[in-house]
Order: structure tokens, then C-alpha cells, then sequence
């Protein structure tokens, strides 16, 4: 169980698609315990594993004090939406509204290959729909209007840690708890 480096915007493992689960390992069991080490560490709300370089679709959250895991994500979302404050922690620093379902439903497995069903609202949706993303390669910058995407990126281009060595450096500043 390890503290892993947190992979920052610029890595392209962040914007290439994690596959499928095959093998219910210990290799696996050892990467949940990492997701979490690093994600409490952070501390963030929720971490997947693209962002430790592991291009495998699992990842964790830590949301009103449970944590959880899910591998081989798939999500139902509601109609019903909910706009509040979001961050990354691949993105040091930014929190921006970003427009989200209120509630999910995730069916995917557990570290032992068990099926498992979560049911989120609120912050939990929100940290199951920003994780699933990046499975997919996806940042939360992208969901947000084009002006304010270009906002965030003129901070993300402005920002100290942005264009530094992306491999070595463990993230600086959490996101007030709500980085994902
Ligand atoms: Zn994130």
C-alpha cells in the first residue's frame, strides 16, 4: 500500500481511455488500497486510476466519510441535474460550477469481482460521474461552457505546477476537500 504520484493535466495518460477489469487479482486489491492511500492523502473526494498512471477502469471515493471503489463502472444518471462547485485533483487549484446529474446509479464490481450496485446523490453523484469520466479520458474542464473552459484555461496555462516535470510531481494543493 503506497502513496502514489498524482498525474497532472498535460500527462496523456488522463486523456486516454482505461480498459476493462479482466483479472479480480491481488494486483488489483493492491491498486484500490493505492487509490485510497493517495486519495485520503490528498485528500480528495474520489480518485481514479489514470490519474496514478494505471490505465485500468477502477477508482475511489471518500464522500461524507465512507469510502468505496468501483471497477467496470457503468452509469444510469437522472434527469434532474445539480450545478455546484467542482475540482480535480489532476488540476491543482481550479474549482469551477460544473452542471451535473443529482443522482446516479453505478453497476460494476467490487476488488473481488463481486457485482455491486452504488446509488448516489449529491456530492457522491457528482464523484461517480467526474471518476467515470476519467476512465474515459475525460476532464470536468470539458463539461463546462466554452467560456469558461477557456477561463480555466488560461488559469490552468498561469498555474506554477503546469508544463513541470508531469511524472514526479505529487499534486501541492488539494482543492478545499473536493478534489476528485
Ligand atoms: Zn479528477
Amino acid at each position: 500500500m503506497a502513496i502514489r504520484p498524482i498525474r497532472l493535466f498535460g500527462d496523456p495518460v488522463l486523456r486516454t481511455a482505461a480498459a476493462p477489469v479482466t483479472d479480480f487479482d491481488k494486483e488489483l486489491r493492491s491498486l484500490v488500497a493505492d487509490l485510497t492511500d493517495t486519495m485520503v492523502d490528498a485528500p480528495g473526494a474520489g480518485l481514479a486510476a489514470p490519474q496514478i498512471g494505471i490505465g485500468l477502469r477502477v477508482f475511489t471515493w471518500h464522500v461524507e466519510g465512507v469510502l468505496g471503489h468501483l471497477v467496470n463502472p457503468e452509469l444510469s444518471l437522472s434527469e434532474e441535474t445539480q450545478h455546484g462547485p467542482e475540482g480535480c485533483l489532476s488540476l491543482p487549484g481550479l474549482s469551477l460550477d460544473c452542471l451535473r446529474a443529482q443522482s446516479v446509479i453505478a453497476r460494476g464490481f467490487n476488488m473481488f469481482g463481486d457485482p455491486v450496485t452504488i446509488e448516489g446523490t449529491d456530492l457522491l453523484a457528482r464523484a461517480i460521474q467526474h471518476e467515470t469520466d476519467h476512465l474515459d479520458g475525460i476532464l470536468f474542464i470539458d463539461r463546462l461552457d466554452r467560456e469558461a473552459r477557456k477561463a480555466a484555461m488560461r488559469t490552468i496555462r498561469e498555474s506554477e505546477w503546469f508544463g513541470a516535470d508531469t511524472q514526479v510531481r505529487i499534486s501541492p494543493h488539494a482543492t478545499g476537500g473536493f478534489g476528485l
